[in-house]
């Protein structure tokens, strides 16, 4: 599993950052009988108990509050965690000393050869088409289960010897970025629009990382590409490999037929729009690309189409809760930029309150005005940012200035009359009054359920 050249720079390999796939890389590093240096700039990282077993490993030396960056500098490999800023001091170590750097996707892809695997990345629908690829290869018999960004390490498969013929991966550009050896067998590009811009120094440089999803295509390969979105279709261009196009707009390879309301596989009908249990245009765009992505492993369309019928929305991502009296409760908690929340707003197709607020993420919310003219009842503006919607959207529709979220979730329970729709899809980041935005969607969806 580890490559000659590593053992050959040095003895120990480091593990920079924590998480969930620090972790994971380490405990599978250990099993190979590799030595580690496992460190974390936080005296207390999030997952503790998975942190106490590291240090009880043979090999392996665990660090909380601090990176020894001459050990770093003396390493074979670091392997970096996603959360990690490419300028932190233990990556700006290695690159100036030559360490290779190198993500845990690509060790677990290393690990795990031998197992098919569809990668899917993009700058938004990643998690979602993700999830629906994975239960697609369900619906079609084969073994198989969703991993990478989604929330289950590829290192923790690896380890724990679970055999899949087929996974699907969610990869985020910063992973592409560190992962030379990643050669999916098959790629979706879902969209590509500006974002990371605190990460990255310009947009060629975020879509230049997502071309490496790309950097070891053969001719075996398939990507599955937005033909409505013109950054896609350049990134891709000349890639080796199949290229398989979905479309909203008109016919291709996997489409949205607007006349007879169906999604099609070229000429096959897979199933009616109303059958499909997504809110919103844009998860109709996700659909299509885990299809086709599905349907390149072998999975015929019937089983393609009974999948999507039993698809389920993801938790804070558009997520119907619960109707009460009449009123449907959605929650869109992953909403946190305005970007999401213009998503969320345009698939409603009934009168709605819009609850908007939290930490504010700098960009202004009058973006949103012209979108909620026509069916917005209320707009409850809370948390930080509620002065700065109030003041972008103020005079643009309704809107009253909500205390805590108990308040927040009562005063758009007075506004709504049957038939209305209350969204959560708040456009901030929710860290002024929770822990993060499943907490927050908990806590909305803990209310909705108390009515
Ligand atoms: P990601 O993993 O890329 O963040 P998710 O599937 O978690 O994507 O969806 C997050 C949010 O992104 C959704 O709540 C929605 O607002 C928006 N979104 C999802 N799919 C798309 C899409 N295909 N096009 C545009 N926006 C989308």
């Amino acid at each position: 599993m580890i490559p000659e050249a590593w053992r050959r720079r040095g003895s120990e390999v480091a593990v920079v950052g924590l998480g969930r796939s620090g972790i994971a890389a380490t405990r599978l590093l250990a099993s190979a009988g590799v030595r580690v240096y496992a460190s974390d700039a936080a005296e207390r990282p999030q997952h503790a108990s998975g942190l106490r077993e590291l240090g009880s490993l043979p090999g392996v030396q665990v660090d909380l509050g601090r990176h020894d960056l001459e050990r770093i500098r003396r390493a074979g490999a670091v392997i970096v965690s996603p959360g990690v800023p490419p300028d932190a001091p233990p990556l700006a170590t290695a690159r100036a000393a030559a360490v290779p750097i190198v993500s845990e996707l690509d060790l677990g892809f290393a690990a795990l050869r031998g197992t098919g695997c569809i990668a899917v990345t993009g700058t938004n629908g990643k998690t979602t088409t993700t999830a629906l690829a994975a239960h697609l290869l369900d619906a079609g018999g084969v073994r198989a289960a969703a991993a990478g960004n989604i929330g289950r390490p590829l290192a923790d498969i690896a380890l724990a010897g679970e055999r899949y013929a087929w996974l699907a991966v969610e990869a985020s550009s910063f992973q592409l970025h560190d992962s030379p050896h990643f050669a999916p067998d098959i790629g979706v590009l879902t969209n590509l629009a500006p974002d990371h811009l605190d990460r990255y120094p310009s947009v060629a440089d975020y879509y230049a990382d997502k071309r490496l999803l790309f950097r070891n295509a053969t001719e075996r390969a398939v990507w599955v590409l937005n033909a409505d979105d013109p950054a896609v279709l350049e990134l891709a261009r000349g890639v080796q490999g199949r290229h398989l196009l979905f479309s909203l707009r008109g016919r291709a390879d996997g489409w949205y037929d607007v006349a007879s309301h169906a999604l099609r596989l070229g000429d096959v009908e897979l199933l009616p729009r109303h059958d499909l249990r997504l809110l919103g245009d844009h998860n109709v765009a996700n659909a299509l690309a885990a299809t086709l992505a599905v349907h390149a492993v072998g999975v015929a369309p019937a089983h393609l189409a009974a999948g999507l019928r039993s698809f389920h929305a993801l938790p804070h991502r558009l997520e119907p809760v619960r109707e009460v009296q009449g009123v449907l409760w959605i929650n869109d908690s992953k909403a946190t930029n305005i970007a999401s929340t213009m998503v969320a707003v345009a698939a409603m197709d009934r009168p709605f309150v819009l609850l908007l607020g939290g930490r504010h993420k700098g960009e202004p919310y009058t973006r949103l005005a012209p979108l909620l003219k026509e069916r917005c009842r209320l707009v409850v503006a809370y948390g930080e940012a509620g002065p700065l919607v109030e003041r972008d959207l103020g005079n643009a529709v309704p809107l009253e200035r909500g205390t805590t979220f108990a308040d927040v979730v009562a005063r758009a329970r007075r506004a709504a009359r049957p038939g209305d729709t209350v969204l959560l899809s708040p456009a901030c980041s929710s860290f002024d009054m929770f822990t993060d935005y499943e907490e927050r969607g908990a806590t909305f969806r803990a209310l909705v359920e108390r009515m």
